[in-house]
């Protein structure tokens, strides 16, 4: 099986999606990863829904990655009396350590770390931005705010200080219980939530090391004034543009989302756009006009994928919304306007071996005209830098390790394929390359393909060779075209 689009497709289970059946149907109409979000997964049903997509996978002989998100901090009021109130704008308000119910002039905020770092100026936003309050008098036990946008306010809504620097680990009790879960049932990739530092990845990463790849979700302005170094130190990123939203201006997402994407495609780390891409869906069977120009526009500035949230979730229409996914992003990478689009911005290769050899394959296949790009890779490096490239012909990537195919299900144009084991010659990978393309419908007989190995065999971080190849009507490779 292959599918026939570059940008890849993430959707996220919940209730509408998590039977084995709905799982497949997803994945028949187009789903690359799936998204486990523990804010709401159980273990026991985290752990399923695991199961059940490598099965799927394994069946249909396809890698498809899991992706097992974290809830990170997220920060909650104490409950009010009556659950509910009505704070007016203007008012006085203030959060303290008392644990009794609050009223329209105070609330109980159990977190002590809110109280050590805020600061007079500093602006508090309830309930997804929908109220908001600017801090007049900080304390160890009281913080008392100006009312500047009031409204109604239930028991336990959320709270962000986007000017505030915590002095927090991204990762809460409750991570670290659902990481060491997701880390022993081996999902591919770990998403953060609320990073708000480079040094929050690499305190990540000691708990981590090499069992998961690290996304860090982009959501909180404190992690956009460290891009650079959160760049450097994690695996991947998602443009988080629903958390992003209520912490920064929501005007300033869009052109976050670019310069978000741009650096990962300069860093050759793949970038997942997520948040409201066909939101309309939850309820309608046809998205807005706004939302399908939305996904177009990840497509053209080639981020690696587009997710789906609730919509996928607990929509009414899952499949409808992958389906729907699925064909703007072949009529995007299909328009003459494209390439053009998608190259306007393109990274320099760094001058390293296996940059070199990715920049060359992408001009030689160019040239010659050949059908795909094959690269072996163990790690996945090698092919990270190939689809850096974001060339205009198929890359395969071959690798005898499962789980580096599972992870770059989640890559710009990445099509990989478990092989049994490392060729044991220079001319068994050429041979296996060309059968395996050739199988696969990514070459046909009289066209050529591109391989890129390393020698000595099977010693991974060793990219340093280009074979051209024509196959003949047996996938056999053949002296020329
Ligand atoms: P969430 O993250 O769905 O876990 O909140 C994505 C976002 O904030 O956009
Ligand atoms: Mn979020």
């Amino acid at each position: 099986m292959r599918r026939n689009r570059r940008v890849k497709l993430v959707a996220t289970i919940g209730p509408a999606s998590e039977s084995p059946e709905m799982l497949e149907k997803l994945f028949d109409a187009g789903v690359d990863v799936f998204r486990i979000n523990m804010s709401h997964a159980s273990h026991e049903l985290a752990g399923q829904l695991h199961e059940r997509v490598r099965e799927i996978s394994a069946r249909r002989q396809y890698p498809i990655g899991i992706l097992g998100d974290l809830q990170g901090p997220k920060f909650r009021l104490g409950p009010f009396a009556g659950e509910r109130v009505n704070v007016t704008q203007g008012s006085e308000f203030v959060f303290d350590r008392l644990e009794k119910p609050g009223s329209a002039e105070r609330v109980y905020l159990p977190h002590p770390q809110i109280f050590e770092a805020v600061e007079p100026g500093h602006t508090l936003l309830l309930d997804d931005g929908k109220l908001r309050m600017r801090v007049t008098k900080s304390g160890a036990d009281r913080i008392v705010a100006q009312v500047q946008i009031g409204g109604p306010l239930a028991s336990r809504k959320g709270i962000s200080l986007p000017d505030t620097l915590l002095p927090i680990s991204p990762l809460t009790e409750k991570d670290h219980k659902d990481l060491q879960f997701l880390l022993g049932i081996g999902v591919d990739w770990i998403a953060l939530s609320f990073v708000q530092r480079g040094q929050d990845v690499l305190e990540a990463r000691k708990v981590i090391g090499d069992r998961a790849a690290i996304m860090v979700k982009v959501e909180k302005p404190q992690a956009i004034d460290d891009l650079n170094a959160i760049i450097a130190a994690a695996d991947g990123f998602m443009v988080a543009r629903g958390d992003l939203g209520v912490e920064m201006p929501i005007e300033k997402v869009p052109g976050l989302q670019k310069k978000i994407t741009r650096k990962a495609r300069g860093a050759g780390k793949p970038v997942v756009v997520a948040t409201q891409m066909l939101e309309s869906m939850i309820t309608s069977p046809v998205p807005t006009r706004a939302e399908v120009s939305d996904v177009a526009t990840a497509v053209f500035e080639g981020a690696d994928a587009v997710m789906l949230s609730a919509e996928s979730a607990v929509g009414k229409y899952p499949i409808e919304a992958i389906e729907m996914m699925n064909r703007i992003a072949i009529e995007v990478e299909n328009d003459k306007g494209y390439e053009a689009i998608l190259h306007a911005w393109q990274a320099q290769p760094l001058p390293t071996p296996s940059d070199a050899i990715a920049a060359a394959a992408h001009a030689i296949a160019d040239t010659v005209q050949l059908a795909a790009i094959v690269c072996y890779t163990a790690t996945g490096s090698t092919a990270l830098r190939v689809a850096r490239e974001r060339p205009g012909l198929p890359v395969m990537g071959l690798t005898p390790v499962a789980a580096t195919a599972h992870k770059l299900a989640v890559v710009w144009g990445l099509h990989s394929v478990v092989v049994k084991s490392d060729p044991v010659s220079v001319t068994d990978m050429v041979n296996q390359a060309c059968r395996i393309a050739f199988d696969q419908g990514f070459v046909k007989a009289g066209e050529g393909i591109l391989v890129t190995g390393g020698v000595p065999l099977g010693q991974s971080g060793t990219t340093n060779m280009i074979r051209i190849a024509f196959v003949n009507d047996k996938g056999e490779p053949v002296a020329s075209g």
